[in-house]
């Protein structure tokens, strides 16, 4: 791991008047270049060619660093670049999928976050342990196939969208599923060989999005989304009688997000929670979270929350609040989302000269 002193030096070259927000042309990347511009920063996007398409259209790129492949994102070329912009990298879902861990032990620029958190992220039982210790509510982990005894939702390695997930009651069941997701080539055999059991929540699906403040020293929630999942979403538009005799198994991949308000006696432990997954990172990896972090949660009938996922960085969520939402909406005088809250907290480091509190 590149040693936070290091970075730290890094950061020392650079010229702080000239500061630019980075990242990678994919995930959340329009969410973050729209609030770098609006609180004044010069934006970088280090993009596959043939993606500059998309972010033309929007017109919120100052500077391309092109690549060939998002392999190469971590490259000494590209890294070089990176620096030379006196860049702040926003890490997001698709640099935790191209920057895998050997890959972030060369990377020598400042990213705006916790790098053993992002690591962290990458490992299911390592995220559970972390809420777990925290104090959150979990679900149950089934060992093996044999001890699946109730609905158990059944996932395989690296975040995958939800690609190929399913639903099982048995180890019967599960073994039959295995071979039709085989079949239908939703997941290969090296995935096959790693299932990850988890107890199924029913509930409903509630996905909060957290910003932590090292300047402040704040937790703020900034809001809420659904996903839109294909095909389990999909499934009910169908009458029951064709459903009955089709083999129908949903999946969980995932289309889309759309805005969510929570009704208001759930906000207390909504903001509780994220403070205590902020302590309990604290002792997991100081200095603990830093700027955007989100959880995946299912709310019971008991209005019990299950969190089942933790992402200690910007979520696709997060796209769906862009502008405002309504809980930005109530704590701060002026439109605020999560990309424009993380170009204010860089703004307000460089005014103060804390930029080092921010990166690792
Ligand atoms: P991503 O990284 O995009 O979040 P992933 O591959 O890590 O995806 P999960 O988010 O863990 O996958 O699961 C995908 C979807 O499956 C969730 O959005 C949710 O709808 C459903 N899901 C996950 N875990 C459970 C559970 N324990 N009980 C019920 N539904 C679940």
């Amino acid at each position: 791991m590149v040693a936070v002193a290091e970075v730290h030096r890094i950061l020392d070259d650079y010229d702080h008047s000239s500061v630019s927000v980075a990242t990678i042309g994919s995930h959340s990347a329009l969410n973050i270049f729209k609030g770098a511009r609006e609180e004044g920063f010069k934006t970088v996007c280090i993009c596959k060619k043939g993606r500059e398409k998309t972010y033309n259209r929007f017109g919120l790129v100052d500077d391309y660093i092109m690549i060939d492949d998002m392999n190469d994102t971590a490259s000494e070329e590209v890294q070089e670049k990176l620096r030379e912009l006196n860049s702040i990298v926003i890490p997001h879902g698709s640099f935790n999928a191209y920057i895998d861990q050997a890959r972030m032990d060369e990377f020598r620029v400042p990213i705006m976050g916790n790098r053993t958190l992002l690591e962290v992220e990458t490992s299911r039982v390592k995220q559970h342990d972390w809420m777990r210790s925290a104090g959150l509510k979990v679900p149950k982990i089934f060992e093996s196939a044999k001890d699946i005894e109730e609905l158990a939702f059944v996932k395989f390695p690296g975040a995958k969208g939800g690609k190929g997930y399913f639903v099982v009651d048995s180890e019967a069941a599960f073994k039959k599923k295995m071979k039709l997701m085989l079949k239908k080539n939703l997941i290969t055999k090296e995935e096959a060989k790693n299932p990850y059991i988890q107890e199924y929540i029913i509930g409903v699906n509630a996905y909060p999005h957290y910003f932590h403040s090292p300047l402040r020293d704040e937790t703020e929630f900034l809001g809420v989304d659904k996903r839109y999942e294909s095909s389990v979403d999909g499934v009910f538009r169908i009458p029951v009688p064709e459903q009955i005799g089709q083999e129908i198994s949903p999946t969980f991949s995932i289309v889309g997000n759309f805005p969510m308000v929570l009704r208001e006696s759930l906000l207390d432990e909504i903001f509780d929670i994220g403070e205590k997954i902020v302590k309990e990172s604290e002792k997991l990896a100081p200095p603990g979270l830093i700027g955007a972090f989100c959880l995946e949660a299912i709310i019971k009938e008991d209005l019990e929350i299950i969190a089942f996922e933790i992402s200690s960085r910007i979520v696709a969520g997060c796209n769906a609040l862009i502008g405002s939402s309504p809980y930005t909406y109530l704590m701060y005088n002026e439109p605020m989302y999560m990309g424009k809250r993380i170009a204010r907290e860089i703004k307000e480091a460089v005014k103060e000269d804390k930029l080092k509190e921010l990166v690792t």
